[in-house]
């Protein structure tokens, strides 16, 4: 193994909001951190986060943590685990603070209190009038929070590995994470991280489907690294589609337009989110306005030429709020669509969002794993964060403004469970002299030409293809029979990838390397959300069956685990004891 090694006694992937808020307690703590990030830190996705942050502060309307529990496990279609919404929903209020003292600019009240917006699926008193709970930076409230991190990371001396791509983990025969192997993309040199803690914080993966909000590096690396490594994906079935994206592009428009005063329409000029949401209209939870708008356009009430979306109205708001409460909602508009949203209403339609299932772990971030018959262990060391992580605290639907803060109160929550984990643990663990062989084997593919002579595909014909299939065959509503045939279609791309080549291998650029790489990771989690979504046999959340209408909670209130090895699935129940309130139980969920 001629490969340079470098220790530490963290490493965590990824620097987004997860990763930074992570290694930002363990550097104050003066633990040794390395971060590697495939793009520039500041790059991470969680820089397009628009609309802003839950935390019930109560600075607009009355508020109540455990009305934001409430509304948290009723958003999640009861499939979330009410132990780790509780935790999350008490931790907002002082996480919104600290970041306030760690810089980052909440837009102002008159009073000079942090400003909220109303959202989705939020309610005063356990579902009564509309809550504005959600804290906001304009709408670049992602921006403003991934700088001010990664500003105090620099300030506690993290280590920055900037454009290294985490490829695979490193395991001892007991099973446990050692450290990764990256590989510089400028260089395409390998580089052994080994560490005594390892925490995956590598986001989501909407770049599975065709039209969706995410950037391309959305692309669900750390969740198919935990899949080779024999880790299961829990929930994988749930997938949002956010219902305003910009029509036929996928550009975020959002939920904030709404939450400010904005609303839908169809061809007819009509106010649909009325019929189906009479309480809370047009911010009613994401999956229930996307089905909306999905049945709108079915029955021939949508706009356009094709009748193919819907119109997003926010020209009554008046010039002054939209400039001031919405800028990049305006900037993102007239560049993609050339409309001026203070003029006219914007074309949208439900669009690939984020990934509500994940990497399973507990509310310590710590990866958890079933064992035996119904019972289930951590793997000490590994910890999970962020969007590529499953707590579950979104279930079956994750309401808006809840993911920046997951990322954060459960980044954090990892951060202090590592701490005392490397005091107990302060050693680190012998490499296996073979460790990275079977992973540098499955490098070479793509680093040198082999010598077949069976017809090749390319990655980007490939990946389009990927994308066409999971928009086909795993949208906003589903039946066994297209998921059947998604399925079919997945495993033939799979199978097509093994025959795939790079065009020319003497002079490839190493990012087309790393996307052959990344191509390799969105089939596996295609397979693991199209195999999930098919065995599902009841509509829950995100997950709409048009053959099993209704919600099932006798049979399938319980999650999903998906293994790499067969497709297997195996279930496990949903963890509905609080840890000091009394349980949600579940209602049927009008809004
Ligand atoms: C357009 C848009 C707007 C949104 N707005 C909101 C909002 O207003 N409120 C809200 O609560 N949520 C919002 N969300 C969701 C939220 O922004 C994300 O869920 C969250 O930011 C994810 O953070 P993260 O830290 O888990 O991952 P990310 O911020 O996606 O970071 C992932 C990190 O992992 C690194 N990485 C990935 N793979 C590898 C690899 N193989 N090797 C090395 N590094 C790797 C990346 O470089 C990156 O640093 C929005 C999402 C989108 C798409």
């Amino acid at each position: 193994m001629n490969i340079s090694t470098r220790k530490f006694d963290t490493l965590v992937i990824g620097a987004g909001g997860a990763g930074l808020r992570a290694s930002l307690q363990l550097s104050l703590a003066d633990a040794t951190v390395a971060v590697i990030s495939k793009v520039f830190p500041t790059r991470s996705h969680t820089v397009a986060a628009q609309g802003g942050m839950n935390a019930a502060l109560g600075n607009v309307s009355s508020d109540h943590w455990h009305w934001h529990m409430y509304d948290t496990v009723k958003g999640s279609d009861y499939l979330g685990d009410q132990d780790a919404i509780e935790y999350m929903c008490r931790a907002a209020p002082e996480t919104i603070i600290e970041l306030e003292h760690y810089g980052v600019p909440f837009s102002r009240l008159e009073n000079g209190s942090i400003y909220q917006r109303p959202f989705g699926g939020q309610s005063q008193n356990f579902g009564g009038d509309q809550a504005a709970r959600t804290c906001a930076a304009a709408d670049r409230t992602g921006h403003a929070m991934l700088h001010s991190l990664y500003q105090q990371n620099i300030k506690a001396k993290t280590h920055f590995f900037d454009e290294f791509f985490a490829i695979d983990f490193i395991k001892n025969e007991k099973g446990l994470i050692l450290g990764a192997i990256a590989v510089d993309i400028e260089t395409n040199e390998k580089l052994i991280i080994e560490a005594k803690t390892v925490l995956i914080a590598t986001g989501g993966a909407g770049q599975l489907f065709r039209t969706n909000t995410n950037a391309s590096i959305n692309t669900g690396d750390g969740m198919a690294m935990a899949l080779r490594a024999d880790i299961p994906l829990q929930d994988m079935e749930f997938f949002q589609f956010h219902p305003t994206g910009i029509a036929g592009k996928g550009m975020l428009i959002t939920e904030g337009v709404r939450g400010e005063g904005g609303y839908l329409v169809n061809c007819e000029g009509e106010r649909f989110m009325e019929r189906y949401a009479p309480h809370a209209k047009d911010l009613a939870s994401r999956d229930v306005v996307s089905r909306a708008i999905a049945i709108e356009i079915r029955e021939g009430r949508g706009c356009g030429p094709n009748k193919d979306y819907v119109m997003l109205k926010l020209d009554h708001l008046g010039s002054e709020v939209i400039k001031k409460r919405l800028p990049g909602i305006r900037d993102t508009s007239m560049t993609f669509m050339g409309v001026d949203p203070i003029e006219e209403a914007i074309p949208v339609f439900p669009t690939a969002h984020y990934t509500m299932g994940g990497i399973p772990t507990n509310r310590y971030g710590q990866v958890v794993v079933p064992v035996g018959t119904g019972s289930e262990e951590v793997i000490p060391g590994l910890y999970a964060a962020g969007e590529c992580a499953c707590a579950s605290v979104h279930g079956a639907n994750r309401l808006g403004g809840n993911s920046l803060l997951d990322i954060v109160v459960f980044g954090r929550a990892a951060g202090n469970h590592i701490i005392d984990y490397l005091k107990e643990n302060p050693h680190h663990k012998a490499l296996p002299e073979d460790c990275a062989d079977s992973i540098l084997k499955r490098l070479e593919r793509w680093e040198k030409p082999t010598d077949s002579s069976e017809k090749s595909y390319t990655i980007p014909e490939l990946k389009a293809e990927l994308q066409q299939v999971m928009e086909e065959n795993c949208g906003v509503f589903r039946t066994e029979e297209v998921l059947e045939k998604g399925v079919i279609a997945v495993k033939e791309i799979k199978a097509k990838l093994k025959k795939a080549k790079m065009s020319d291998y003497s002079n490839v650029f190493n990012t087309a390397r790393i996307e052959a790489l990344e191509l390799e990771n969105l089939v596996e989690i295609g397979l693991a959300t199209v195999i999930s979504a098919l065995a599902r046999k009841e509509s829950r959340g995100a997950h709409s069956r048009m053959d099993y209408e209704e919600r099932d909670d006798i049979n399938w209130m319980k999650h999903s685990l998906y293994f790499m090895e067969n497709n297997a699935l195996t279930f496990k129940p949903v963890r509905s004891k609080p840890m000091t309130v009394e349980s949600f139980p579940p209602k049927v969920r009008v809004y």
